[in-house]
């Protein structure tokens, strides 16, 4: 048959409308008959009982356009063609290939009037008398259409039925009642599928659900249960999981209610579950979270409570190197490292569960093998039973981080231009080794500065100085051990700690790195030649503070440095404290030179063949706070350490020239002043000599009056500066005396070496006259030869009449000492030369032995 489905033939209601049928048919004897509904849309038709010739068949479904049965539902009336039907539709095939010559169609309404179905005879041969056959069928009209209604309503349900099946499978949930007295359960299909059962094998039990679930969940389902049986709860919601066959949980939502059943007096629970595993794994916006997830720049891995991996996103993928599929299902341990204890991954687990959270840096390894630096972060997700159901890990591979991190530290720690270690950390370390030392243990630390290290920064420019620091460094590192810890302290300065050392094997070190210096330094083809000053502190000897160490250090490379250049020296705490009063008395020579503190006396030397004072010996004096005098010979050896000298000298000079002046001008013109100057004004100072003159010719008095006194502290045969200044000084006419003749460097080449003057014996000399016979030669053989050489002498330190005579038969005649005068205030100089000289003698020997 074209355009028609078979349906099996089915139900209860169906042997009814089959009687009825039956009927019809033996009433009618049409080839056909059957009762049909129409299906939504006016379109199709379905029988819902069929008999043909008789015989029961099976249902068929056809399309109503065309069909005589379309026109009996247009015109909602009855309808009959007792002959020729297929002339009047010719489309419907289907009466065509029936033979169909004569129709009847019966319109079957509800009870509402409204059009449900039909009932259609049909048949072979024309209809005879079909007013009868039509007034007998609406009379039974109505009872067929119960009939049908019946079939209809149960055809319904089993639709419903299979509908609800088909919903029930989508969205998982399925349904089941419990008989609560009588026990009984029943479900739906669904219900075995979540509780993965075959249907077709086992019929399930309410004590079978019960055993399925979680042991964990049993106890408070089981209380609920009791609840309900004892009518304490009607109704209920709860979530509880069933173990599933692979070994992981189901999570279902149980909704349940008590019902009365309709007619009896049982009660049954009525309860709906569904499948929540999904939901329950991520929250209600998976999609969102999913999207989040795979698109966040960190890694993000969620593991189960077995600690399996169910989720990883993108970003995982790239940091490990490994595909989605590699990942899901394994323990996360597939990315370790190794680089970690059992103890770390202890306490991370110890952490988690007590703390549900981890946070921490961790070696993990990617799939190349590769390891790499992660912050990661992991979260314990529990479930409402406060149960562990996830583990959600969040990382970044900080691998970039870590190398900056490092690149950052160096810079922290070192100095850039030489890649030392810098001041801080050298102190740092220091610091640290002095508390660690034990008793026997030495520790050294070396100042090491360059000489004139800022001449090559002018001479060369800041490049070749730059350049220089860091070949230094370099070769400071080669000749050092890799336990000595090597710094650059600042602009020239380097300083080393040498670990468990002693005095053999730091001196060891120090010539080692006094040898680096012995090369030339080739800078961009410059050679140059460079020294360096070494001061050398040790532990014990100074206190355990690195502070304590480098300041001693410091101290003796300073005090090395004071002597001459490319010098050594080892702390020395005496040496310090000398050296301290000295800088205490520099300090203090400074201020009295501001504040103009420094005064002038002056000594007079006696010409003993005229009997009168032909000169004086301006001699500089510092009163101190006391009324009594800070002694020269303390402090001008200082002023020459510090390079106060020359103001020193300077002062004097314009003070000796203008009370010259003034004695000059009281008509003593005859008198010369002598002024001391130190050998050492002369070596750089070029300048020197004519400032001298300079000074004496702006105050008016004659060169000729004016002696300068040399006092050496080294050999003046090494500086070519002095001689050249004093052979220049002395073409202006100012005199030129040898100070302390006879001792120190002085010898008598300079006599021939030097254009001088005056001569002065030390007062040494002068002093042994009465006591040494070899003194007395030397004396008398230095007087000749000057007189020899045409230079005059005076005679220092005289105090006594046995000296006095041993000059005078000498042939001495200029005399100093105090046997005459010590020195004395210039108002005192004017009121001796006014007086007679015997007189004079006998007041300041009164005065000396007061
Ligand atoms: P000097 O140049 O040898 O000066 C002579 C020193 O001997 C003076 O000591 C003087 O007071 C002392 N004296 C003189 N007669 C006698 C005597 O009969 N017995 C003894 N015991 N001493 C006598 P003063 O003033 O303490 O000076 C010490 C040194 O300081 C000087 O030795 C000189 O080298 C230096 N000095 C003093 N004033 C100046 C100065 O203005 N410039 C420089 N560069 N040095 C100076
Ligand atoms: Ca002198
Ligand atoms: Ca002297």
């Amino acid at each position: 048959m074209q355009n028609t489905r078979s349906y099996p033939a089915f139900n209860t209601h169906n042997n009814l409308l089959l009687e009825a049928l039956s009927v019809i048919y033996q009433q009618l004897n049409p080839t056909h008959c059957f009762v049909a509904k129409v299906e939504p849309l006016n379109t199709e038709i379905t029988t819902l009982c069929y008999i043909k010739q008789g015989q029961y068949c099976a249902n068929f479904c056809y399309q109503l356009a065309g069909t005589p049965c379309k026109a009996v539902i247009d015109t909602e009336q009855d309808v009959c063609f007792p002959q020729q039907v297929q002339s009047y539709f010719c489309d419907a095939l289907m009466l065509k290939d029936m033979c169909i010559q004569g129709y009847l169609g019966i319109l079957l309404r509800s009870q509402d009037n409204s059009v449900v179905g039909l009932l259609v005879c049909l048949f072979e041969q024309e209809i005879a008398s079909q007013e009868q056959h039509l007034q007998w069928i609406s009379e039974h009209r109505d009872y067929v259409a119960l009939l049908f209604f019946q079939q209809h309503a149960s055809h319904r349900i089993q639709q419903l039925e299979k509908r609800l099946e088909e919903a029930e499978k989508l969205s998982n949930i399925g349904s089941w009642r419990y008989a609560l007295i009588e026990g009984h359960y029943w479900c739906s299909s669904e219900i075995y599928h979540l509780f993965e059962l075959n249907e077709a094998t086992a019929k399930l039990t309410f004590q079978q659900v019960l055993q399925s679930i979680h042991q964990d969940d049993k106890d408070s389902y089981q209380q609920t249960l009791t609840a309900i049986k004892t009518g304490s709860l009607q109704k209920y919601e709860t979530i509880y999981r069933i173990n599933r066959e692979d070994g992981g949980v189901k999570y279902l939502l149980e909704k349940a209610e008590v019902k009365q059943s309709s007619g009896y007096q049982s009660l049954y629970l009525e309860g709906k579950v569904q499948d929540i595993t999904p939901l329950y794994q991520f929250s209600p916006n998976k999609k969102l979270t999913d999207f989040v997830f795979e698109h966040t720049s960190e890694a993000v891995m969620i593991t189960n409570n077995l600690n399996r991996i169910i989720f990883v996103n993108k970003a995982m993928l790239q940091i490990t190197g490994y595909s989605r599929s590699e990942l899901i299902d394994q323990n996360p341990s597939i990315l370790s490292s190794n680089r970690h204890s059992a103890e770390f991954y202890n306490a991370m687990w110890d952490t988690l569960s007590t703390t549900d959270h981890w946070r921490g840096e961790l070696w993990n390894k990617r799939k190349n093998g590769k390891v790499y630096p992660e912050e990661l972060s992991v979260n314990v997700v529990r479930n409402e039973q406060g149960d562990i159901s996830h583990y959600v890990a969040i990382f970044r591979d900080i691998s970039q981080w870590k190398k900056i991190e490092k690149e950052l530290r160096f810079y922290a720690e070192r100095e850039p231009l030489t890649g030392l270690i810098n001041r801080r950390v050298f102190n740092e370390r220091l610091n640290h080794q002095l508390a660690l030392i034990t008793n026997d243990e030495e520790i050294a630390v070396l100042f090491i500065d360059l000489d004139d290290f800022k001449l090559i920064n002018d001479i060369y420019g800041h490049e070749i100085g730059d350049l220089l620091l860091k070949t230094v460094a370099e070769r400071l590192s080669v000749t050092l051990s890799t336990n000595d810890l090597l710094c650059r302290y600042g602009g020239d300065e380097f300083t080393v700690m040498l670990t468990n050392s002693n005095l053999q094997k730091t001196q060891n070190v120090v010539r080692k790195i006094r040898d680096c210096f012995q090369r030339f330094f080739n800078l961009n083809d410059h050679i140059i030649e460079v020294t360096a000053t070494i001061g050398v502190a040790m532990y014990p000897e100074t206190e355990a503070s690195s502070t304590v160490l480098l300041r001693h250090a410091n101290f003796a490379m300073r005090y090395a440095k004071n002597r001459g250049r490319n010098g050594i020296s080892f702390h020395d705490s005496d040496l310090q404290q000398t050296y301290q009063k000295k800088l205490y008395l520099k300090e203090r020579l400074k201020t009295a030179l501001k504040e103009k503190k420094l005064q002038v006396y002056y000594q007079p030397i006696v010409d003993i063949k005229r009997n009168r004072v032909a000169k004086f010996e301006a001699l500089v004096r510092w009163p101190d706070d006391r009324g009594s005098f800070i002694s020269p010979s303390e402090f001008i050896p200082i002023a020459e350490e510090f390079g106060l000298i020359h103001k020193i000298g300077e002062f004097v000079l314009r003070q000796a020239c203008q009370d010259l002046k003034a004695i000059h001008r009281l008509g003593y013109d005859y008198i010369s002043f002598s002024i001391n100057r130190s050998i050492n004004e002369f070596i750089r100072e070029e300048l020197e000599h004519s400032a001298i003159a300079s000074i004496v010719k702006a105050a008016g008095v004659p060169y000729q009056s004016i002696i300068i006194e040399i006092t050496e502290s080294t050999a003046m045969s090494d500086n070519h500066y002095a001689k050249q200044a004093l052979t220049d000084l002395r073409r202006t006419g100012i005199k030129i005396a040898l100070d302390d003749f006879c001792t120190g460097y002085s010898s008598l080449n300079y006599l021939i070496d030097y254009e001088i003057d005056i001569i002065k014996i030390d007062r040494s000399f002068i002093d042994r006259i009465a006591k040494d016979t070899k003194s007395k030669i030397l004396i008398s053989a230095v007087i000749d030869l000057a007189a020899k050489l045409d230079i005059e002498v005076i005679a220092e330190g005289v105090e006594s009449e046995t000296q006095l005579a041993f000059l005078r038969e000498n042939h001495c005649y200029n005399i100093q000492g105090f046997y005459y005068s010590p020195a004395i205030p210039i108002s005192e100089c004017k009121a001796l030369l006014a007086r007679d000289l015997n007189h004079q003698k006998y007041a300041l020997t009164h005065l000396r032995t007061a």
